[in-house]
């Protein structure tokens, strides 16, 4: 049989036909979108460009709820390895009060990383390379190898988050159990990790409570949580030391229904988490809190309570502490060595993780409601022998990653260690 002879016409034509097919399955690009019906998500869509292949947005936070700086979605539609733009303004969402002027949107810093943080399979967040400012944007390109991604303010960890990481702790060790702190407001369980190892009773035992995210939208504080979790259970034989001599208590999320819904909580009606912490408390986790932390001052064992944030964008400042002269000795002795003992621990991860060694104070200068700040409100109702701080994690840094997030968590722990070890046993 002979071999069919086209003719001298067709062949490059053919060639023509595969070449457009070819291409337009190789380079087409499918149109851009945006999910945020997830936990924790949050974004107010302005514009999605085809033509840039970029997306516009603000934070999409209800103001009444808290500042709205946080800011969490998912893009789908990628060609795996093409530059997508985030192009990010402030929010301009206000909580106005009757008969009060109308007030000024949040300033748009808070909402402005110096580099965006991105996922691909919502476990691994990477920083992008730094945004540039245009203007009242903020621009951020990030390159994934993937056809979505997820963008966020920082490394989100959402209440779904906290309960894994809680019960994963309690499967692997017998001397931790996920215990439910309360139920919020909104009905969600807020997961809480109970330490204790052998046979030492309660009573003889140091009290150690650690909570984070009473503001929500401060998502590096859950994973210094994290961190200190995970140290705590560690094969560390200063780790198994704290378990043996101390009751520890650890809450990775207390604003559950903020951080839940992607709204800021800080500063959200009728009042902040940390500025609750009164004679009748508002919200379920500070009722809760304020309870099983009034059961260890009873005892006499309220050893050192730690507050856990992330500060303003700019800030190093490491701990806010309550002035001395609203405090009695031993009280300010003991808090100074804490610091002393977290700062000399803290600050070797310097410069990755500048922090200013210079406490800030929280007392009348600081906040009308300077009483109802969780940290001070241990201080002045807690035993004399109480350490009670605020620990600020900086966050436009960097290292504010998983990793440095929760290496300071491990060294807070370290730290609390060696801070219990210098005090006599009960
Ligand atoms: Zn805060």
């Amino acid at each position: 049989m002979k071999p069919m002879k086209l003719p001298p016409t067709v062949l490059p034509l053919l060639v023509a036909i595969l070449t457009c097919f070819c291409g337009r399955i190789t380079f087409a690009t499918e149109a851009l979108t945006v999910a945020s019906d997830f936990e924790g998500a949050s974004v107010k869509v302005i514009e999605i460009s085809e033509a840039a292949r970029s997306v516009s947005f603000t934070p999409g936070g209800d103001a009444a709820r808290g500042w709205p700086c946080w800011w969490y979605f998912q893009i789908k539609g990628l060609t795996p390895g093409e530059t997508i733009t985030l192009r990010l303004r402030g929010s301009d969402s206000t909580a106005p009060l009757p008969a009060k002027p109308a007030p000024k949107p949040l300033a748009s810093s808070w909402a402005m990383p110096k580099q965006a943080t991105f996922s691909t399979d919502g476990r691994t967040w990477r920083h992008s390379e730094n945004g540039t400012k245009q203007d009242e944007w903020m621009i951020y390109t990030v390159k994934p190898d993937a056809a979505s991604v997820f963008v966020a303010w920082g490394p989100p960890y959402t209440p779904a988050t906290a309960a894994k990481f809680v019960s994963e702790m309690s499967a692997k060790s017998a001397h931790a159990k996920r215990e439910d702190l309360c139920r919020s407001r909104e009905g969600r369980a807020v997961p809480m990790l109970h330490v204790m190892e052998g046979d030492l009773p309660k009573e003889k035992r140091f009290g150690v409570w650690v909570q984070a995210r009473q503001h929500a939208w401060e998502s590096g504080s859950s994973w210094v949580a994290q961190g200190f979790g995970e140290w705590l259970l560690s094969d560390d034989a200063d780790a198994a030391w704290l378990r043996q001599h101390a009751e520890i208590f650890l809450i990775p999320i207390m604003d559950i229904d903020n951080t839940a819904t992607g709204n800021g909580g800080k500063d959200a009606r009728p009042q902040d988490h940390n500025r609750d912490w009164s004679a009748e408390p508002h919200w379920n986790e500070v009722i809760a809190a304020q309870r099983s932390v009034g059961g260890l001052i009873k005892e006499g064992r309220m050893d050192v309570f730690l507050d856990l944030h992330n500060p303003a964008p700019g800030d190093p400042t490491f701990f806010y502490i309550l002035d001395n002269d609203l405090l009695k000795e031993p009280m300010v002795k003991l808090r100074d060595r804490f610091i002393e003992l977290a700062y000399g621990r803290i600050s070797k991860i310097k410069p990755l993780i500048p922090m200013s060694n210079q406490p800030k104070t929280t007392g009348a200068s600081y906040h009308p409601l300077w009483r109802q700040i969780s940290g001070n409100w241990v201080s002045m109702n807690g035993n004399p022998h109480t350490v009670s701080l605020c620990l600020e994690t900086i966050w436009n840094h960097t290292n504010s990653t998983t990793e440095g997030y929760r290496a300071v968590g491990a060294n807070l722990a370290a730290a609390v260690r060696e801070y219990l070890a210098e005090r006599p046993a009960r």
